[in-house]
C-alpha cells in the first residue's frame, strides 16, 4: 500500500494543494486513511502530520478506521423522514445485522446517517459506495441486502431502470430521475451548445460582457443575491499573476437539488458560463467544487469537458482568440456543507479542512491560492450565457424590477408533483402550491433550514380568533397574505429549496428539531457560538415540547438567536433560523406548550441545585439575601 500511497502522490505531483484529490484516490483504493498514510502523506507533501490529520478528520465521507466493504450512507433529511425513513433505516439494521454508526463485525456492511443528499423529490434515498439508491423501502432495502449477501455485484441490484434524460447516460448509468416539471430559459432544449463562445465572444471585448451581466441585474443564485457583473468587475480589476473561477456546484442546503439537474442535463450551458466568465475577468484556472455527493457524475462531467477541450471551447486560444486560455477541472468534495460558503470552499480546494475565512481580504481579492478568485454558482453561470445571447433587456423581461430573470426551485415535501420548477421571480405562493399540487398546506421552509418558515401568520401579530379566521372548517388557509407573497429580492428570497408541509406535520417536533439537529452536525466548530446555541438552543425547545416550558424559554430563545448572528459564517449566523422563524411565523405553537404554566420558572432551586454541585465538586458556596 506504501508504494501504491506513493504512486497517488506523485500522480498529483507531490502538490499540497491537491491533498483532497490524494485522499479521495487512497479511500477508494483502501477505503480510509490510517495513522502511517497520514506520516507518510506529511512527509511527501512537506506539511506536518496534524494538518494532514485536520483535514481527514473534517469530512463526512473520510475516515481514519477501516470501513465495511459496502458502506450505507442513509439520508436524514426532513423530506426523507415524512416518507418513512424510520422503517426504511429499521429494515437495514435488520437486514445487516447491526446498527447505525456501525461496522457488522464481519466487515460487510457499515450503516451510517447523512445529511441531505439532493434527492428530495426521491427520498428516501442512500448512497452505497457512490451509487446512488433512491425511494427507498423496507422491501427493497432486504433485497437489496440480500442481494449483496449472495454475492451480486451492486450495481446489478439498481431496482429500477436508469434516470430520465442524461441520468441513463453510459457514464452517468443512474436511477436518478430530474423530475423537471416546468422549464423556461435555462432549462430549454433549444439552447444551442457553446454557441456563445463560437460566435459572440469574439464580437465583443471583456467590457462589454461585464457591462452586459450589469445591465440585466443578475444577482448570485446561491442565496446570497450579490451583483454578479459587480462581482466580475471587482475581479477583473485586481492583479494577480492568475485569476480564477470557481463554480460552486456544492449545493448542500436541504431540500436543495437544482444543480444536480443543471449538470445533468445542461451542463454545457454551466461549462460555457465558466468561459463566458474567464473571458470577462481574464481568469485563466476554472475549478468546479462538486459535492461529494455528485460523485454519480463526475466521469460523464469530465467527458464534457474533454468534448470541450477537442472543439478547442477550453485550452490556449479558445475559440480562435488571441491569448485566452482557459481550462477546467473539477475537483470533488467529501461531505462538509459548510463548504457551500465560498471561502470554506476554497479552504477545501486548497486541501484543508473547509473553515470559513474571516474576511476582508473576499475571495475575490485573495482567494484560491490568494489569486483575485470569482466564486458563482451553477445556475448564476448558466443564466450569463443566456444573457450573452440575447441581451440585457431580453433577460429583464422576465422577473420584476428588482429580481429579474428566472429562478430554479427545488419543491419537496407535502405535494403531488415535486422536482424541479423555473419559475419567473416574483412568482406567488399561491402559484407554487399550484403548480407542485400541494393541499392543506400548514407551512413552508422556503431557503432550506436557513431560510424562512412561513405560514399563514407571518407578517402578523395576528389573536388567536383572529387566526381561526384564516383557516376553513375543512383546514384549508385562507390566508391572502400568505398566498400573495412574492418569490423575490424584495420579498422571499432564496436560494430555490421548497419544503411544503401540510396540516398533518408536526412543526417543532419534527421539522425544527430536524433542522436544528442538522446545524449541530455541520457546524466546523470554530465559532463558540455556531458550536453551542444551536444545541443549546434545541435543548430548550425539546423543554419547551416536554410540556416544561415558561414563557420565558421563548424569549430566551429570541434573545440567544440574536447573539448567535455573531458567528463568522453564513452557516452560525442562519443557525438559529430554524427555531426564530417559527417563533415570529408559528408562535402559537410554541405557545400551546407553555400555557399553563407561568411567566416564569418557579420550578427551578438555585439553591438546591448549587447545593448539589458543591456536593459533587466538593466546595462550599455562601448565599446572600442581596
Ligand atoms: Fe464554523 Fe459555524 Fe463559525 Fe461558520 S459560524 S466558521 S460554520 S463555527
Amino acid at each position: 500500500m506504501k508504494e501504491k500511497i506513493n504512486q497517488i502522490i506523485s500522480k498529483y505531483n507531490s502538490d499540497r494543494s491537491r491533498l483532497m484529490d490524494i485522499l479521495l484516490d487512497i479511500h477508494d483504493e483502501k477505503g480510509y486513511v490510517d495513522k502511517n498514510d497520514v506520516n507518510q502523506l506529511a512527509k511527501s507533501l512537506g506539511i506536518s502530520a496534524a494538518e494532514v490529520k485536520e483535514t481527514v478528520s473534517f469530512y463526512h465521507f473520510f475516515s481514519d478506521k477501516p470501513r465495511a466493504k459496502y458502506n450505507i450512507y442513509l439520508n436524514n433529511s426532513i423530506t426523507a423522514c415524512m416518507r418513512d425513513r424510520s422503517s426504511v433505516k429499521e429494515a437495514f439494521e435488520k437486514a445487516c445485522g447491526t446498527t447505525f454508526g456501525h461496522v457488522t463485525e464481519d466487515g460487510m456492511f457499515g450503516l451510517y446517517n447523512t445529511s441531505c443528499i439532493g434527492m428530495n423529490d426521491q427520498g428516501p434515498a442512500a448512497i452505497i459506495n457512490d451509487i446512488v439508491f433512491t425511494n427507498l423501502t423496507p422491501y427493497r432495502v432486504s433485497k437489496l441486502i440480500e442481494g449483496l449477501k449472495a454475492g451480486n455485484e451492486l450495481r446489478s441490484l439498481i431496482y429500477e431502470s436508469n434516470g430520465d434524460g442524461n441520468n441513463a447516460d453510459p457514464d452517468m448509468h443512474a436511477m436518478v430521475n430530474n423530475n423537471i416539471r416546468k422549464g423556461s430559459i435555462l432549462l430549454n432544449k433549444d439552447y444551442k451548445k457553446f454557441d456563445v463562445i463560437e460566435s459572440e465572444l469574439a464580437k465583443r471585448s471583456p467590457e462589454d460582457v461585464i457591462q452586459m451581466i450589469e445591465d440585466s441585474d443578475l444577482r448570485g443564485r446561491g442565496g446570497a443575491g450579490f451583483p454578479t457583473g459587480m462581482k466580475w468587475r471587482f475581479g477583473r480589476r485586481v492583479e494577480g499573476d492568475h485569476r480564477v473561477i470557481i463554480c460552486n456546484a456544492d449545493e448542500g442546503e436541504p431540500g436543495t437539488f437544482k444543480d444536480r439537474v443543471m449538470l445533468t442535463e445542461f451542463p454545457d450551458l454551466v461549462f460555457e458560463g465558466m468561459v463566458i466568465a474567464a473571458f470577462a475577468t481574464g481568469a485563466d484556472i476554472g475549478l468546479v467544487y462538486l459535492r461529494y455527493e455528485y460523485k454519480y457524475m463526475l466521469k460523464y462531467l469530465n467527458r464534457i469537458l474533454s468534448e470541450m477541450r477537442e472543439k478547442k471551447f477550453l485550452g490556449q486560444n479558445i475559440s480562435g482568440i488571441k491569448d485566452f486560455n482557459f481550462d477546467i477541472r473539477i475537483q470533488l468534495g467529501a461531505g462538509a456543507y459548510v463548504c457551500g460558503e465560498e471561502s470554506a470552499l476554497i479552504e477545501s480546494l486548497e486541501g484543508k479542512r473547509g473553515e470559513p475565512r474571516d474576511k476582508p481580504p473576499f475571495p475575490v481579492e485573495k482567494g484560491y491560492l490568494n489569486y483575485p478568485t470569482i466564486v458563482n454558482n451553477v445556475e448564476t453561470l448558466a443564466s450569463a450565457v443566456r444573457i450573452i445571447k440575447n441581451g440585457a433587456a431580453w433577460y429583464s423581461q422576465f422577473g420584476t424590477k428588482d429580481s429579474t430573470g428566472t429562478k430554479l426551485l427545488s419543491i419537496s415535501g407535502d405535494c403531488k408533483f415535486p422536482g424541479i420548477y423555473e419559475v419567473d421571480w416574483g412568482t406567488s405562493i399561491r402559484e407554487v402550491i399550484e403548480m407542485c399540487g400541494a393541499e392543506k398546506v400548514q407551512a413552508i421552509q422556503v431557503g432550506g433550514p436557513s431560510g424562512m418558515l412561513i405560514g399563514p401568520r407571518d407578517f402578523d401579530n395576528l389573536s388567536s380568533s383572529d387566526l381561526m379566521k384564516w383557516y376553513k372548517p375543512s383546514g384549508m388557509m385562507v390566508a391572502e397574505k400568505f398566498f400573495d407573497r412574492k418569490l423575490s429580492y424584495s420579498d422571499l428570497p432564496t436560494g430555490g429549496s421548497m419544503i411544503i408541509f401540510n396540516m398533518e406535520r408536526d412543526l417543532l417536533r419534527d421539522v425544527v428539531m430536524n433542522f436544528m439537529e442538522f446545524f449541530i452536525e455541520e457546524s466546523c466548530g470554530s465559532c463558540s457560538t455556531c458550536r453551542n446555541l444551536p444545541y443549546i438552543m434545541k435543548m430548550k425547545l425539546e423543554k419547551i415540547l416536554n410540556g416544561h416550558g415558561v414563557r420565558k424559554d421563548i424569549d430566551d430563545l429570541l434573545s440567544w438567536g440574536k447573539t448567535i448572528k455573531a458567528s463568522r459564517c453564513g452557516l452560525g449566523q442562519t443557525a438559529a433560523n430554524p427555531i426564530l422563524s417559527s417563533i415570529v411565523n408559528f408562535r402559537h405553537i410554541y405557545e400551546q406548550h407553555v400555557q399553563a404554566m407561568a411567566d416564569y420558572d418557579n420550578t427551578f432551586d438555585i439553591v438546591k441545585s448549587v447545593e448539589a454541585a458543591n456536593k459533587f465538586v466538593g466546595r462550599k458556596t455562601e448565599f446572600h439575601s442581596n
